[in-house]
């Protein structure tokens, strides 16, 4: 029996995708081998390779001055890799909204002065901290943003848009779950095994003059330029990773793609943050102008109940809503392969849960 499972990540991925991917497990289009097992030179991988980019190109309306890359490593790699390719003046300005961006911005400070233009961390990040982005320093490389806080429950409704600098975001935990443009940005990326896939890379989208600028002394494997210039190729990529996308952007397309999914995201959460505002015993932590779409976090009235709620709800096959250890409580994480009757079932299952506090 599949399970509505609300992880954070590694999380629930479409169980099309999981049928497809098992049907072509032993002998993946006559190939008579699974693709895990292939050279990732071959023509049978290479194709699932550019195709895997060709949907996110066309999904993400991603423009021709944007190159793709497939990183292994994940989101956390980047914490480090992002100061040591793109800043080139020795300086950056973060927004502190969540605990990986802070880790983010923690990381950076390895490799030169870091900013930080607005912070919500004494609030436990219960929202997005105003900013200002006149206030950034005139010798920054770039402003960090994390576009929804995993952890916490929040996400920005407005960018910032600085004027004369990219914009860095981590989309680990919402890309493809809402339209953007591409183009305010000079660099997204995300870990894929929230929204996108199973564990094992991140996707990076970097406008092309950004590439090429990192110092001598970065590592090779470290260096965006090596992968630019390699298709994401110069040594064994995550194979069977980039398939599993390709296969979950297959599904998107079929859903209407990033416009069709973001209409059923904002119904499912809806469902749940209408639920929770006129129950009297769960109370949503996350500021109301900042919530986020796709991580969902509540309190019962104590830890107790909390822990109970938590046991009795996987009972009853909804699973892993326990919030993180940082923040506490419960937490329901909808991304896009969530189907609107788990959220359903889950906020029936509150209903009566209420009963018994
Ligand atoms: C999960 C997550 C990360 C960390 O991802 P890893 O791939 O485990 O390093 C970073 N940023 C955000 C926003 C996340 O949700």
């Amino acid at each position: 029996m599949r399970v509505y499972n609300f992880a954070p990540g590694p999380s629930a991925l479409p169980l099309p995708v999981l049928e497809k991917a098992a049907a072509e497990m032993t002998d993946y289009h006559g190939t008579g081998m699974s693709v895990m097992e292939m050279s990732h030179r071959g023509k049978t991988f290479l194709e699932i390779h550019a195709r895997c980019q060709a949907l996110l190109r066309e999904l993400m309306h991603i423009p021709d001055n944007y190159k793709i890359l497939f990183i292994q490593g994940g989101a956390s790699m980047q914490f480090a890799t992002i100061p040591l390719n793109l800043m080139t003046t020795g300086a950056a300005t973060y927004i502190d909204s969540g605990n990986f961006a802070h880790n983010a911005l923690v990381e950076a400070q390895r490799y030169g002065r870091v900013d930080v233009l607005a912070s919500s961390r004494e609030d436990t990040y219960n929202h997005i901290p105003d900013f200002d982005v006149d206030r950034i320093a005139e010798d920054s490389s770039y402003l960090y943003i994390t576009t929804n806080n995993t952890i916490f429950g929040t996400r920005y409704t407005q960018l910032p848009k600085p004027k004369s600098i990219p914009l860095v975001a981590d989309m680990s935990s919402n890309i493809l779950s809402q339209p953007y443009d591409v183009n305010d940005f000079g660099l997204i990326y995300a870990g894929v095994q929230k929204n996108m896939g199973p564990a094992g890379m991140a996707v990076l989208i970097i406008r092309e003059d950004l590439i090429g600028k990192a110092g001598p002394n970065v590592p090779k494997m470290l260096n965006y330029q090596t992968y630019a210039d390699n298709d994401s190729l110069f040594n064994t990529p995550p194979a069977y990773t980039i398939y599993m996308t390709s296969l979950v952007l297959e599904w998107l397309k079929e859903q209407g793609g990033v416009e069709g999914i973001y209409v059923k995201n904002l119904e499912k959460a809806k469902i749940l943050y209408d639920f929770l505002d006129a129950s009297e015993k769960f109370t949503a932590l996350a500021a109301k102008k900042d919530r986020s779409l796709m991580n969902v976090t509540f309190v019962s009235p104590d830890k107790e109940t909390d822990a109970r709620f938590v046991k009795e709800a996987a009972d009853a096959g909804l699973v892993s809503l326990k919030g993180h250890r940082i923040a506490g409580g419960m937490r329901a994480s909808i991304y896009n392969a969530m189907p609107k009757e788990g959220v359903e079932k889950l906020v029936d299952f509150m209903a009566e849960f209420e009963k018994t506090i």
